[in-house]
């Protein structure tokens, strides 16, 4: 299964800021799309991504005048991104050494979508059932 199979499914919405976003809105912005991150967008390039992981960084270090610090300065920088031929082991792989939960979907610098670990571990989840019925039906079979 590919990156491709979970975007066909979830699509390509992507919810996104500027980098002049304040924090507040990023947190309202999380809430109420019920997502744990959102791209860092300028004029249609991805120059960061904000998780939840870096709101309540910015609040460890700065309190709660961290809720009115902007998007560019909390935001990750160095995006680590996929591709949709990349296949749910390798995302999964990715994810794993990154330590991070999100991944922007980019081809030929066009962004496509994101998958996140939980659309990753749903879909490893129908793989491995896919799976498990082939084997059941080959044993009866032979
Ligand atoms: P997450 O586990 O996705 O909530 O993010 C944990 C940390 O990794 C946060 O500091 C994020 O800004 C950062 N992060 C999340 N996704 C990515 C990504 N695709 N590339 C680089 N950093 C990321």
């Amino acid at each position: 299964m590919f990156v491709s199979d979970i975007l066909a499914e979830k699509g390509g919405i992507v919810f996104s800021v500027t980098p002049r976003t304040t924090a507040a809105q990023v947190a309202e912005q999380l809430s109420t799309r019920r997502v744990g991150s959102v791209l860092v967008l300028r004029e249609n390039e991805v120059v960061g991504i904000v998780s939840e992981r870096d709101l309540v960084r910015g609040m460890a270090q700065h309190g709660a005048a961290a809720l009115e610090m902007e998007a560019r300065e909390i935001m990750t920088t160095d995006v680590v991104s996929c591709d949709p031929d990349d296949t749910i082991e390798q995302v999964m792989a990715i994810m794993t050494r990154g330590r991070f939960r999100h991944l922007p979907v980019i081809r030929h610098g066009e962004l496509l979508g994101l998958v996140s670990i939980g659309d990753v571990v749903k879909a490893r989840l129908t793989e491995t059932q896919v799976e498990a019925e082939a084997l059941k039906a080959y044993i009866v079979a032979s």
